[in-house]
């Protein structure tokens, strides 16, 4: 199928970022098009409960997805189906072409929203007790481990960071770092090592965490000599925090925009790259915090800065 109309504007990727996005660009009443290739709401759909978007609580994800989706859509926002693996830019016609495997798409201007993915650290039962034991955000679920025992699998700034936030929550936290050394800021180890309910174990890796419906043990190998122990835990007393990165997927625009070393694109205030009519919205984005309320922020941001640049929009 071949999309013979160019849009105003084409937003690929329909999580937090993109149907906020959506949103704004429909009521500024540009022709917007919002391409995802799963499920409409994105990475939050992933995740049982959200207890920090304002005004809404204890909703579960996909239900706060389904809500951002049917706003877009009863203000009358289009969407379509479809994965897409190319994007590219025509300077002279100054039009986006982006090929799917349902067709092709054409439009003035582009907010890319993919997203971003944090990254696994590898162990065995990871993906099993994935939001039952095992998470990817201490701001999104630290308050759950209130009282508990928190692993954090990292030693970099993100993992120093979140150490001393799910502190304040758990009973106490065991920062598991491979090397000999914390990777981060001075002032980040600083207020670790300042902590009393931090304790860091070096050269240290998680291999394998077992039980029924919740965790009931780590297998902790060591480095250096490679022998594994096994620690057992009463189920639901403990939880894994894995800080070791995000991955961005920022590679369909990589010669677009400008990288930052981990591989998230670097915007100006307004969400534009180095390419007119190029903006960029959400995880994917270079910056401090990937929540849903952020990616919806830098969403608006950007739509709003389409419609500018479109010339639909005076503010
Ligand atoms: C387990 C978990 C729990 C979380 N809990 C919370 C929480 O409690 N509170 C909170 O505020 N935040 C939470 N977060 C973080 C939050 O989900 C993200 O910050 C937010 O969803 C980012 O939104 P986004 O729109 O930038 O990206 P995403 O939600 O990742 O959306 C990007 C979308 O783009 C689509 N896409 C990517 N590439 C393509 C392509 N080539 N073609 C078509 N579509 C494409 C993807 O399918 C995806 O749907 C959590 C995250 C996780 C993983």
């Amino acid at each position: 199928m071949t999309d013979t109309t160019t849009h105003d504007l084409i937003i690929l990727g329909g999580g937090a970022a993109g149907l906020t996005a959506a949103i704004y660009a429909t009521r500024a009443g540009i022709d917007a098009l919002t391409i995802e290739q799963g499920a409409f709401g994105g990475q939050i759909t992933t995740t049982d409960e959200v207890d920090n978007y304002p005004g809404i609580e204890g909703v579960s994800g996909a239900e706060l997805g389904t809500k951002f989706q049917d706003h877009a859509e009863n203000l009358g926002a289009k969407f379509a189906y479809d994965a897409i693996s190319s994007v590219s830019f025509d300077e002279k016609e100054s039009r986006f072409s982006l090929v799917g495997d349902e067709g092709t798409y054409q439009s003035k201007t582009l907010v890319y929203a993919a997203g971003a993915t944090p990254r696994k650290a590898g162990f065995e039962g990871e993906d099993l007790f994935r939001g039952r034991g095992v998470s990817y955000c201490a701001t999104c679920d630290g308050m759950f481990y209130t009282g508990k025992h928190v692993f954090i699998i990292g030693g970099g700034n993100s993992a120093c960071e979140e150490a001393v936030f799910l502190s304040r929550f758990a009973s106490d936290v065991t920062m598991i770092v491979r090397k000999d050394h914390l990777r981060a800021m001075s002032s980040g180890i600083r207020q670790v090592k300042q902590n009393e309910k931090i304790t860091v174990r070096y050269l240290t890796s998680i291999t394998r965490l077992e039980g029924e419906t919740l965790p009931t043990s780590i297998t902790f190998r060591d480095n250096v000599s490679g022998e594994e122990h096994v620690e057992t835990f009463d189920p639901g007393s403990f939880g894994i925090f894995v800080s070791v990165g995000h991955v961005p997927q920022s590679g369909l625009v990589r010669d677009l925009v400008e990288l930052s070393p981990d591989g998230s694109i670097v915007t100006d205030d307004s969400m534009a790259t180095k390419t007119p009519g190029l903006f960029c919205a959400g995880d994917v984005r270079t910056k401090p915090l990937r929540q849903v309320i952020t990616a919806a922020a830098d969403g608006a941001i950007a739509a709003t800065s389409s419609a500018l640049f479109l010339g639909e929009l005076i503010i």
